[in-house]
């Protein structure tokens, strides 16, 4: 078994949890928007999960069914680096130029929102 960190790391990566593993199996470089936790490495003590200030991170059996992903993340991370920041993408993708809102309503398709447009006026009748 080992523990897992899931999709709520990603992002916050504050470090609690690497300075309460026992045996540093928790790794992540600049590049990573999430910490991964090293199935062969860790010793299950659960010593990481209460520091978490987000509760991301789960006893294997315990992740959440839409957390499960995560599980696969943690574990191929070690294996393949760059394939884990892809899941991860694909799974959370980054808040990008066109969905980054900045201000008042934006859309994804480039339509502009006139205010008030798409509302019914109803006109005040004449008495
Ligand atoms: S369960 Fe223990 S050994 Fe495993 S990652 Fe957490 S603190 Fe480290
Ligand atoms: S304590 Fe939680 S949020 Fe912070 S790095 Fe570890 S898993 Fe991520």
């Amino acid at each position: 078994m080992t523990y897992v960190i899931t999709e709520r790391c990603i992002d916050v990566k504050d470090g609690a949890c690497v300075e309460v593993c026992p045996v540093d199996c928790i790794h992540a470089s600049d590049d990573d928007r999430m910490l991964h936790i090293d199935p062969v490495e860790c010793i299950d003590c659960g010593a990481c999960v209460d520091p978490c200030p987000v509760d991301a991170i789960y006893a294997e059996e315990d992740v959440p069914p839409d957390q499960r992903a995560y599980t696969e993340v943690n574990r191929v991370y070690f294996q393949d680096a760059a394939a884990a920041r892809r899941e991860i993408e694909r799974l959370h993708p980054q808040a990008g130029a066109e969905t980054h809102l900045t201000g008042t309503c934006a859309r994804t398709d480039g339509a502009v929102v006139e205010p008030g447009a798409g509302s019914e006026t109803v006109a005040p009748g004449h008495g």
